[in-house]
Parts: structure tokens; sequence; C-alpha cells
């Protein structure tokens, strides 16, 4: 047998110029404790789980001591918060480690986030509690295991030390695992600044990570491919009730990963205009606005990017304007592929729109269930999630007409999505040291469109004593 091994890190990041970053440690933590482990990550990622859950791989995961190879960073980038302008913003409770190189050529990112101050952390403490650290490690495995682009949850531990909020927490840090962690927000940063050579540097490295069919230098190619990348992610987020929260651009990942995993919820009863996050005052970020702010985001990412598209700006704008106003196509067609699946027709027009509109109509009259009224459909409940089920009747008389293929329903609506108030419970729980449904909630969330016998409570909409309304920033 041979004994586990540590990884070699490299850091392509790091040979970019100095200004796209600080070098540092991250600040030590006094009593590390894995809290969990996400083994088959780890193998996908090619690292040895074994040595990662040993006494030297919490050390690394904690930020305690540095792997081989690794050259700590923390990434400097802009962003638009809320539609407001934040010149510098970056990096400031995350340190990228470096990266290991995975079977199949992938480049994996590893960040700690919640490893301490950088020159980023502006009024933080650059520290995260155990609290968004359990949402971002559920919900962030859920989006995969439930087909979505995202950055992956590698481990989560607990510092042995105290976060202060609006009460004393305990601290822990997640090891965060991406394709990469550039943002819409990373260009912008370098676009502010007029610097041309920096923005030519992060396309270069964008394109290398993300698009690597496109010439190093087609600007012009990889907005068209973001924007493809990010439509095709919102629709996806739309067919599962998702409500990102944040969708500043900062939070806007360049290879089309849902990131930054902060007041994000999964829908109970549908309202296109549910809104979770408690600094969302005005709706901006709602269930049904995302597809919206989402063009506004990608058209900031493309004037950023308009002198690298041509050194005539007349010409980049025009030619960026055609790419933005694609978008609409495109999203329109991520969107019938989810939605129609959803009711099991292959494919469709106009009329099978209208369907599957008048369903979310009724949906949303009926304070009916998101999630539950899709799974419903393959065995006849879903009309018990409707205040009054003949709607739903009359409805799907129209759907039963076009033949749905019945048996596909059940891979395209799952049956288990991590429902929020089942996470503050795991938080509230684990805060006061039991883990169980936490761990619980993972695992049953690697096979969301599976009946699991036994897990029928972890699929129920909340109670009314059970409902959250509001979901408070990820900090
Ligand atoms: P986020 O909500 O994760 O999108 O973060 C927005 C910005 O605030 C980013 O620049 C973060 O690094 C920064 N930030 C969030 N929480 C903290 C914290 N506890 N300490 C320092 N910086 C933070
Ligand atoms: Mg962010």
């Amino acid at each position: 047998m041979t004994s586990p091994a540590s990884p070699q890190f490299t850091n392509s990041y790091a040979t970019l110029p100095p200004r796209f970053y600080t070098k540092m440690q991250a600040t030590p933590v006094a009593g590390p404790t894995l809290i969990r482990l996400n083994a088959d990550l780890a193998a996908q990622m090619g690292l040895d789980a074994d040595w990662l859950a040993s006494e030297a791989g919490i050390q690394m995961l904690s930020g305690n001591v540095m792997p081989p190879g690794a050259d700590p960073l923390a990434q400097v980038y802009a962003g638009h918060q809320f539609g407001g302008w934040s010149p510098r913003l970056g990096d400031g409770r995350a340190l990228l480690l470096g990266e290991v190189d995975g079977p199949g050529n992938a480049h994996w990112d590893i960040q700690l986030k919640g490893s301490g101050p950088t020159p980023y952390s502006r009024m933080g403490d650059g520290r995260a509690w155990l609290g968004p650290v359990i949402r971002e490690y559920v919900v962030s495995e859920a989006m995969h295991a439930l087909g979505v682009p995202t950055t992956r949850a590698l481990a989560a531990v607990s510092t042995g030390e105290i976060v202060l909020r609006e009460d004393r927490m305990p601290g822990a840090i997640l090891t965060r695992a991406a394709s990469s962690h550039v943002r819409v927000g990373t260009f912008q940063y370098f676009a502010s600044q007029q610097d041309v050579e920096g923005l030519r540097a992060l396309l270069d490295f964008a394109i290398t990570r993300h698009y690597s069919d496109l010439a190093k230098d087609d600007a012009l190619g990889f907005l068209k491919a973001v924007i493809a990348a990010q439509a095709e992610l919102v629709a996806k987020w739309m067919g599962l009730g998702f409500i990102h929260g944040v969708m500043n651009t900062d939070n806007c990942h360049i290879g089309g990963l849902t990131i930054d995993y902060g007041p994000c919820a999964f829908m109970d009863a549908y309202d296109p205009r549910k809104v979770f996050s408690s600094i969302d005052q005005h709706g901006r970020y709602a269930y049904g606005a995302q597809p919206e702010i989402l063009v506004w985001n990608l058209a900031q990412l493309a004037s950023s990017l308009l002198p690298l598209i041509n050194r005539d700006m007349d010409d980049a704008v025009k030619v960026a304007q055609e790419a933005l106003q694609e978008f609409s196509s495109l999203y329109t067609d991520a969107w019938k592929r989810v939605f129609f699946a959803k009711l099991g027709l292959k494919t469709g027009g106009e009329a099978e729109i209208t369907l599957v509109q008048d369903l979310l109509t009724a949906m949303a009259e009926n304070q009916a269930d998101f999630t539950l009224t899709f799974r419903g459909l393959a065995d006849g409940t879903a009309r018990e999630q409707f205040v009054d089920p003949t709607v739903f009747d009359t409805w799907a008389e129209g759907w039963t007409a076009r033949n749905p293929d019945m048996q596909a329903l059940n891979d395209a609506n799952p049956a288990y999505i991590p429902r929020n108030h089942q996470i503050e419970l795991a938080i509230t729980e684990a805060v006061s040291g039991d883990l169980s449904r936490f761990h619980r909630l993972c695992d049953v969330l690697t096979r969301p469109y599976s009946n699991q016998p036994g897990q029928e409570d972890l699929q129920a909409p909340p109670t009314e004593q059970e409902l959250v309304r509001q979901t408070f920033c990820g900090t």
C-alpha cells in the first residue's frame, strides 16, 4: 500500500503580472477540524482523499500549512454591486492556493474561503462562519448533482475560532474548487484602469482555461462564448427555481459557472417575483428578473472588452452590440430545452411555450410548490399542489394531448432540492454541534433525481413555522 501523498500544486495565475493579485499567506487558525471531505471530487481532481483527511491535509485545508508548489494569492477584481460601481473588490476573505491538474487535462483552481484578511477585505474580517460554509457546501454540490455548472466544494473545516457576526459564531473555511475564479468583474477592473495590456493577459488566461478552441486574442469570440455559457446557465437556474440572490458582476463567472453562494435559495411555492436576499430591497435579483440582469452583466463584460475587440471604437461597439443581441434567442432556446424537457416534450414551438407559461401562471396563482409540481407530473400528484386542483386538470388535458414522454419526466424534474428551511435547520443544528442533518442533506442531494425511501421528509416544503423568508448575506 502506498502512503497517502501531499498534492503537488502549480499556480498559473501567479505568473500573470503582479497587479493581478496580492501574494500572501493565510492567517493561521487555532484548532482546525475536518467537518466534511468530498472524496468523489478529490478523486476527480486526482487528489488523495486519505491525505486530505489526514492531519497534514487538514492543516492545508485550514490554511495553516501550504502544500508544495502553492503560491497563494488574493485576486483583485471590481464589479457592479446592486448596480453601483465598486472600483476595487477582490478576494477579501479568500486565497487562491494554486491549481492541481486532474485526469483529462483538467485544471482545478483551489481556493480557501474564510482564510483571513487580505488587502481587499475593506471593512470585513476575512473570515467565514459555519453557516455560509454549510450553505455553500450543500447548495454548490447539489447544483452539480442537478446538472448545473458550478464551483465545487472540496472540503469544509471548522477553525476552532470564534467569528463575530450578529452573535459569536464558530469559524469555518470552505475549500472551493473551480476551473477558474475569473469573473466579469475581473475584466471590469482592468478596463476601468484603462489597462489594455492587463486586459489582454487576462483574456489570454481566460481563453486558455475556458474556451481553448478560440484563438488566444479572439475577444469577440470570447464575448460570444461567455454570453452563450451564461444564457445556458441561467436557463438551468430557472428550470430549478433557483435564485442566486446577488447577481453582481463580480459574481458572474466567465466560464459560465454558478459562483458565490451567498443569500441564494431554491423557491418553494412558485412566485416569479420571489426574492430571498435580505439586502435586495427592490427585487433587482428576483427569480423572474435573473435573465434581464444577466444581459445587463454581460453588457458590462462587452464594454470592458471593447479595446480588445477592435481598435476602431465604433466598429467594436457595433459588433459587441450584435453579440449582445444574440442573447435573447440563445436564452430562449436554452429555456425551451429546459422547460420542454420538464414537460417530457422533445421539441416544440409557440403552442408549447404557451403551455409552459400557462402552467407557470396557474402555479403562481395557486401557490403550487415549484419542485413538487414538476416532479408530480410523472405520478399524477402534481394536481395536489394547486389550491384549486381542477385548474391543473384543465391544463393537463392540453399537455397529455401532446403525448409527453412520461418515462423521461423524472430525469428532468428533481425529487430533491436543497430546501431553504432544511439548510437553515442544518446550520442551527451544526452550530450546536450536531452535523448529522448537514451530512444527510449532502448525501441525499448527490442523487436528486432518484426516489430515496426514508428521505421523503427532505422533499417536503416548509410548514408555516419553518418558512424562511429571508436569507442573510453569506458572510
Ligand atoms: P460576495 O458576497 O462573496 O460576492 O463578496 C463581495 C465582496 O465582499 C468580495 O470582495 C468579498 O471578498 C468581500 N467580503 C465578503 N465577506 C467578507 C469578509 N467577511 N471579510 C472580508 N471581505 C469580505
Ligand atoms: Mg463575490
